[in-house]
């Protein structure tokens, strides 16, 4: 993008024309994007949840059809473990988290909950099962209390601050002044990447469902929340299944299995032992984590 802006700016005139193009593209994409939305199908069954054991089969993706971001990538979560994907940015981790969620419907194979179809069942079944801790909370311009009860409608108010104690916003709510009556996102108190990535923690842990996805679920809090907060996700995620995007990779030792994922194809795949043991891309990556090299060690040479 600020490749694109500094240069359209000297074009002067140029500039404001492309501009309106860039606006109506924007559009335009905009227009795909809500015919490629997700329905239910007339009839859609509800999702039952045995152990919540996810598989992929063969799923292949792509958000524009000239540019496939998966390529027929086949894993499974065995119901109560985790599964921990790793790779360098850009190399489609998010995207598996937003098709297990059902965001967007996968192009080629399929993902199954359960033996169930995320096609078949119907969507608010569906993201009842699952708690999702994006790389990017997008708060409601609503309360604090609103949004971290959001995952679980009905919850006391104990229960919202119980919540929000484990994923340590509660000292931080208490000092605003309307604390859990504070409004909240674009019309109210702004919050930094971190706090919001601690009241969507704080969601998912009052919500407690059966599958949990973390899509680099700590990357924006310093090191010292970031460690005990994980101890939390730890605890919450004992005998769930979960899918753990991590740019941390001390985080994945633990995992049944890690995928190291290039530009969309699983290029490795096993435990922490046997991958170091590979010495590929995955020792590789640990090494340089090893030597202080954090999320940077996840990113291409
Ligand atoms: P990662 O999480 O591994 O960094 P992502 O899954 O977010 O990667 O993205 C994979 C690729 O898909 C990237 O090249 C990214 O630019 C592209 N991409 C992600 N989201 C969209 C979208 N909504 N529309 C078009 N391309 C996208
Ligand atoms: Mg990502």
């Amino acid at each position: 993008m600020i490749q694109l802006y500094i240069p359209l700016n000297f074009l002067g005139v140029i500039y404001r024309e492309i501009k309106q193009s860039l606006t109506d593209l924007d559009k335009m994409f905009r227009l795909l994007e809500k015919e490629r939305e997700v329905a239910d199908v007339p009839g859609a069954a509800e999702l039952r949840v045995e152990g919540a054991a996810v598989r992929f089969e063969g799923v292949s993706f792509a958000y524009d059809k000239a540019r496939p971001i998966l390529h027929e990538v086949s894993f499974e979560i065995p119901a109560g473990r985790k599964v921990a994907v790793v790779g360098p940015s850009g190399s489609g981790k998010s995207t598996l988290a937003r098709l297990l969620y059902r965001f967007y419907d996968v192009d080629a194979g399929r993902i199954t909950i359960d033996g169930q179809d995320v096609r078949a069942v119907t969507q608010a079944s569906l993201r009842r099962a699952i708690g999702i801790v994006p790389q990017d909370t997008v708060l409601f311009n609503d309360t604090v209390a609103y949004n971290i009860a959001y995952g679980r409608p009905g919850a006391s108010r104990e229960e919202v601050e119980g919540a929000a104690r484990a994923a340590h916003i509660h000292a931080f709510i208490s000092a605003t002044p309307k604390a859990y009556e504070t409004m909240v996102g674009e019309r109210g108190l702004k919050l930094s990447g971190g706090e919001k990535q601690r009241v969507a923690i704080a969601r998912t842990l009052l919500k407690n469902p059966p599958l949990l996805i973390f899509d680099e679920a700590t990357s924006a809090l310093d090191s010292h929340n970031e460690r005990a907060i994980q101890a939390e996700l730890e605890s919450v995620g004992r005998n769930k299944t979960v899918l753990v995007i991590a740019h941390r990779l001390s985080t994945v030792v633990d995992a049944h299995e890690i995928l190291v994922l290039e530009a969309g194809r699983i290029v490795e795949r096993g435990d922490h032992e046997s991958l170091l043991a590979l010495q590929g891309a995955y020792a590789r990556m640990w090494r340089l984590q090893q030597s202080g090299g954090e999320a940077q060690a996840l990113e291409r040479p």
